[in-house]
């Protein structure tokens, strides 16, 4: 018999704000434990949550960019459960009437087995997953566990967190891993959250059963808790996927689990059984008034909604006639893209201007970058690391570089144009680059423009006919390659400045002559 993994996901994040859910402290990383604490998130007796509109603001947003309704009247409500880093002995969250429902997050996927990032073509792989719900609620403090005590950190505590929930539609470890990366990359363009992976931002529950091919009814769900890598759920799944067919295989029974991700040793392994299973006696937060958003709120917050990364990506290819990989660079690299779109509009050749941005001005801007970090981490004295720094920093980013975007695309015309050739248009691209001059000046002050001068050209093909008559002979006794030698010897009798093209038809037509 055949079976089928049903993969549901629930994948916590962190959001964006300055301060916490239910007080004033900072919501920052890194900051020495229990430096963010106040009797709020401290839990202490008698005081009152005051909810962080901003963290119901990015939930909302977070719903229209996941497609989702927005219910006209959400609630909070009270989880309860014991835990030593929860200091309340409950979490607010949204149990019954979330701020969002009902959304879906489409991606690029093209089935299992095929890895990530290939340059597909992203209009023909589309895969669509439902969410069930989009809601808000705390994160806890950390636990950290030494030789002989543990210890607890609660800046953590009452940090905004979203619950993003799935649909049981994901059906491979693959599709979860590309689902994954979609709804972060979301997140990250609508600035819901900044999903730093390696700060703990964003974390995941894995829900996952098998049944056989064809079967409606869902098989024993099995939860995979607290996963805090994409990589890590792709690996967990690809473990357990076959572990639960095994013993459905072999006849045996599965029953309604909870089981951890050990990382180091690749296996899941049970935590607890249904008979377990926590009762959080859920009751409607007393302290907080049910929400509902006006329409001009609501207004307020769409505003915010920017184009998502697969949209974005399906238009430079369909606007620009870009290549899926170039559209992808673009998608990836938002500056970039941007600083992209905002000179193409004026070219009448986008292909051209792409690969300047991605090929030249990319690779030189990531150039910089890295000696800069070389010299950060190289064992340059001061004063020598210093001075690389301060030649290589001047070309770190977008914003520092020393010309418009209007001088870029005035060497892409001049290329088109054939004034220059694309290798003087090289040395125009590095003077522009440490100088900020305009192309134009460049070529002027190097002499760098093309000869299309015929009388100019001709003479060059004589001389360099005169000078080899091997070759000549060659090519006239039909060895076509022997013109690619006399075409060198003119663009060096021209210090690279005749026009290639005129180059070969002129000296085809004297030696055929
Ligand atoms: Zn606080």
């Amino acid at each position: 018999m055949e079976y089928e993994a049903v993969i549901g996901l629930e994948t916590h994040v962190q959001l964006k704000t300055k301060s916490k859910m239910w007080c004033g402290c900072a919501n920052a990383f890194g900051a020495p434990p229990n430096s963010n604490v106040c009797p709020v998130c401290l839990g202490l007796p008698g005081v009152l949550p005051v909810a962080n509109e901003e963290a119901l603001r990015l939930t909302v947003l977070t719903g229209f960019l996941l497609n989702c309704e927005i219910p006209a009247r959400a609630k909070f409500d009270r989880k309860n459960y014991f835990y030593p880093d929860m200091p309340k002995n409950y979490q607010i969250t949204q149990y019954d009437q979330p701020s969002t429902t009902n959304g879906c997050v489409d991606f690029e996927f093209s089935g299992a087995g095929v890895s990530p990032a290939t340059g597909r073509d992203a209009r023909s792989t589309i895969a669509r997953v439902r969410i069930t719900r989009a809601h808000l609620e705390e994160d806890v403090g950390k636990s950290f566990h030494f030789e002989r005590n543990s210890g607890v950190d609660f800046n953590r505590a009452g940090v905004p967190l979203m619950e993003i929930v799935s649909e049981p539609d994901i059906t491979s470890a693959d599709m979860a891993y590309e689902y994954l990366n979609a709804l972060k990359d979301i997140l990250v363009y609508g600035g819901v959250s900044d999903c730093d992976m390696e700060k703990g931002m964003v974390r995941c529950d894995v829900n996952v059963s098998v049944r056989p091919v064809g079967s409606k009814e869902l098989g024993a769900k099995i939860e995979i808790k607290n996963m805090n890598s994409f990589s890590g759920v792709r690996r967990a799944l690809e473990y357990e996927i076959p572990r639960q067919i095994e013993v459905l295989k072999k006849g045996g029974k599965l029953i309604q689990s909870t089981r951890r991700w050990d990382d180091e040793a690749g296996v899941t392994e049970e935590m607890r059984t249904k008979e377990h299973a926590h009762d959080y006696r859920y009751f409607p937060e007393p302290d907080l008034m049910p929400f509902e958003p006006t329409d001009r709120w609501l207004a307020e917050i769409k505003s915010r909604v920017v184009e998502l990364p697969l949209a974005r990506k399906q238009r430079l290819m369909r606007e620009y006639g870009l290549p899926a990989s170039d559209a992808q660079t673009f998608v990836w690299d938002v500056p970039l893209g941007n600083y992209f779109e905002g000179m193409v509009k004026k070219s009448k050749n986008p292909k051209a201007v792409a690969n300047w941005v991605i090929n030249n001005l990319r690779a030189k801007l990531s150039e910089s970058s890295s000696r800069r970090e070389e010299a950060r981490t190289s064992g340059l004295d001061k004063r020598e690391s210093q001075s690389l720094l301060t030649s290589a920093a001047t070309g770190m980013t977008l914003a520092d570089l020393k010309f418009k975007p209007e001088a870029l695309l005035e060497l892409v015309i001049l290329v088109e144009a054939k004034t220059i050739s694309s290798s003087a248009a090289q040395q125009v691209f590095a003077e522009m680059f440490e100088t900020g001059k305009s192309p134009a000046a460049i070529v002027q002050e190097k002499g760098l423009a093309q000869v299309s001068d015929m009388a100019a050209i001709e003479k060059f093909c004589d001389e360099a006919i005169a000078a080899n008559p091997g070759p000549a002979n060659d090519f006239k006794s039909g060895k076509t390659a022997a013109l690619n030698f006399l075409k060198g010897q003119v663009m060096k009798l021209s210090k690279g400045k005749a026009n290639p093209a005129l180059v070969g038809e002129i000296l085809e037509r004297k030696l055929k002559g």
